[in-house]
């Protein structure tokens, strides 16, 4: 039997401060099959010198170990200071917006526009996006639609579209699966 072939996935998450972007990464369901680990890295040092964070998940799609290293920033993101370092060489990029929040939504134009600036992919219309709509589990707050939000991914090239709750562990699983399938293919 072959050997399962491995890869290696950066993964930037982007979007407005308190949209949920650490909770998400840092969800695991308990017992959960689809992940097998999911660890956080000993990286200060990254911390320190670009101001972001990565913590890795593991999976297996078909016949293939796939290990995402999806990068976070360290709070800093109110300034839109992150340099190249946490850019280059991402995989995928998603989005996240609070559905509650409608600036956070609005600032999706910004963060993909910084994306495509930074990370300057060679074709940014086919680059791997995919947004998470977060925090569906506020109830009647709700300030954005799920309308609202497929029509802007339908103008950006069809972007996938999930909506989460990381605090109820709703959809996640499933949004960084999507994710994995999406870096893999490029
Ligand atoms: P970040 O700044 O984008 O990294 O956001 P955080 O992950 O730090 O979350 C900001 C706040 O929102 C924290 O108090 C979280 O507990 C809370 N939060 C994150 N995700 C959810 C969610 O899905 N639902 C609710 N109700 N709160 C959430
Ligand atoms: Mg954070």
């Amino acid at each position: 039997m072959n050997k399962p072939r491995r890869a290696l996935l950066k993964v930037i998450v982007l979007g407005d401060s308190g949209v949920g972007k650490t909770s998400l990464m840092n969800h695991q369901l308990p017992g959960t099959k689809l992940f097998r680990y999911v660890y956080k890295k000993f990286s200060q040092q990254y911390k320190a010198t670009i101001g972001a964070d990565f913590v890795t998940k593991e999976l297996q799609i078909d016949d293939k170990l796939v290990t995402l290293q999806i990068w976070d920033t360290a709070g800093q993101e109110r300034f839109q200071s992150l340099g190249s370092a946490f850019y280059r060489g991402a995989d995928c990029c998603v989005l996240v917006y609070d559905v509650n929040v409608q600036k956070s939504f609005e600032t999706l134009n910004n963060w993909h526009e910084e994306f495509v600036k930074q990370a300057d992919p060679a074709d940014p219309d086919a680059f791997p996006f995919i947004l998470f709509g977060n925090k569906i589990d506020g109830g009647s707050s709700r300030m954005v639609s799920e309308k609202k939000a497929r029509e802007w991914c339908a103008s950006r090239g069809d972007i996938p579209y999930f909506e989460t709750s990381a605090k109820e562990g709703y959809n996640v699983n499933e949004a960084f699966l999507c994710v994995a399938k999406m870096a893999l293919e490029g």
